[in-house]
């Protein structure tokens, strides 16, 4: 399978490039040429299909041509042990679950999904020259991703997270583990940690000394692994079903997990309309109602994995349907909430069902009671599970929430980080040393 960029300004790439550089020269995203439909035998007899048979019968489709098929079957099964379940929280409205990975969240498949394949690829080349992956983090891309890599031979990475800025029970999950990862305490914020991964990746004399990639949510192994959570959601959901009635909403902040259910969309999955879920900040919102994309500085929330002001995979979305707004606000609509509404829709739920929700599955949630029409049955991602964010959930709700074993392990574990300043000689200076 050939990736050209959204940009159209870069050479064509095969798998291995798109996987390795992650983004084009061009800055675009790296599209497939081609979107293979599945069979009709498949979606007859999906239902009795595990998981793990899905998502290899999904993969095959994506990757199958550039990968070994007991390579990519491996790689598969390795990345699903655990299940996605979908559960009825009422009426008509059903969630997916998609935080019973390692670390709590579904970023854990794409994260685990990439270092597997990277790893075969690095394989695959005749010096198997070690690979570093420097990932800057707020949260909860870096505990996926420092989790996903940990134990993969050949590849080192560097967590970088701002000091203090990160929950203790996210920096737990990163700070913990050993092995072939480094957390990287900045001294600085966010923003301060992206700049130092940037400028890494630019800097010469360091690109010479040791082999950098990012292990960016942009990247086609790890945003397209997400597909699977769709079509399993389908499998399970099935018998409920008649034709087209099926509504997915998903919470967004950089639309990779949205834009994977779209590809599986395009791949023949019944699915009749998307509902993008959206905390304060509206930028996909607003583009839907006026045509108009309009990146802002983003707005700190309640549901924070998804404050984002510039989603990266519009890109995609934009290039999937052509650039055509009407066909974009055919298949997809939008919700905005602001903290006060997920709040109250936190408490509203639990008292009406007793399902937690997370801020993030909370969008999702309201956004289905609000839209949902009658005949739909509809199906919002909770993108993580409500432990992870203890402590806003329990002032939200007066309760005591239940932390399950795996993430009270990492809380067991001893923190084990390099302290950095916000300079980026300091940095280059470690780097070099390693
Ligand atoms: C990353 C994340 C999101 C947003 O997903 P995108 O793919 O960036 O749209 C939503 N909820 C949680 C908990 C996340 O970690």
């Amino acid at each position: 399978m050939k990736y050209y960029s959204t940009n159209n300004q870069a050479p064509i790439a095969d798998l291995q490039k798109a996987v390795v550089k992650g983004l084009a020269e061009d800055r675009g995203l790296y599209m497939p040429e081609r979107i293979n439909k599945l069979p009709k035998e498949f979606f007859e007899n999906i239902e009795k299909m595990s998981f793990q048979e899905i998502a290899y019968t999904v993969a095959n489709a994506f990757f199958g041509e550039d990968v070994d098929p007991d390579a990519l079957h491996d790689i598969v099964y390795d990345t699903l042990q655990f299940d996605c379940p979908v559960v009825n929280v009422k009426d008509n409205i059903y969630t997916l679950e998609l935080f019973h990975g390692p670390t709590l969240a579904f970023k854990d498949v794409g994260a685990r999904f990439m270092a597997r394949l990277l790893q075969y690829f690095i394989n695959q080349t005749p010096n198997r020259q070690q690979v570093n992956v420097l990932v800057a983090t707020s949260g909860d891309t870096g505990s996926a991703v420092a989790n996903g890599f940990l134990g993969v031979e050949g590849i080192h990475v560097y967590v970088l997270y701002p000091k203090g800025k990160v929950s203790p029970i996210q920096e737990c999950q990163f700070t913990t583990l050993g092995k072939n990862i480094t957390a990287i305490e900045v001294d600085g914020v966010f923003d301060d940690c992206q700049a130092l991964v940037k400028s890494a990746f630019m800097d010469e004399e360091l690109n010479n000394h040791m082999k950098l990639t990012s292990a960016n949510s942009i990247n086609v192994a790890r945003f397209l692994p997400q597909a699977f959570y769709y079509f399993n959601a389908y499998a399970r959901l099935k018998e409920k079903l008649k034709s087209s009635q099926l509504v997915m909403c998903v919470p967004s902040g950089n639309f990779g997990n949205i834009c994977a259910a779209l590809f599986g969309h395009e791949m023949g999955l019944p699915i009749k309309r998307f509902i993008a879920a959206n905390n304060a900040n509206d930028i996909f919102y607003k583009y839907l109602q006026t045509g108009k994309y309009e990146p802002k500085p983003s707005k700190q929330t309640l549901a924070n994995a998804m404050d984002v002001g510039a989603p990266s995979n519009f890109a995609r979305i934009y290039d999937l349907y052509d650039k055509s707004h009407e066909r974009i606000t055919s298949l997809i609509s939008g919700a905005t909430y602001s903290d006060e509404q997920i709040k109250q829709t936190m408490r509203e739920c639990y008292q009406a069902t007793g399902y937690i929700l997370d801020p993030h599955g909370a969008c999702g949630y309201q956004a289905l009671v609000d839209g949902l029409q009658p005949g739909e049955i509809g199906v919002f991602c909770e993108t993580a599970h409500p432990a992870k964010f203890k402590e806003k959930v329990d002032e939200i709700l007066g309760i005591d929430t239940q932390i399950p074993e795996r993430l009270a392990a990492f809380m067991r574990g001893e923190k084990q980080s390099v302290a950095m300043s916000k300079d980026f000689a300091d940095f280059k200076a470690y780097l070099l040393k390693q």
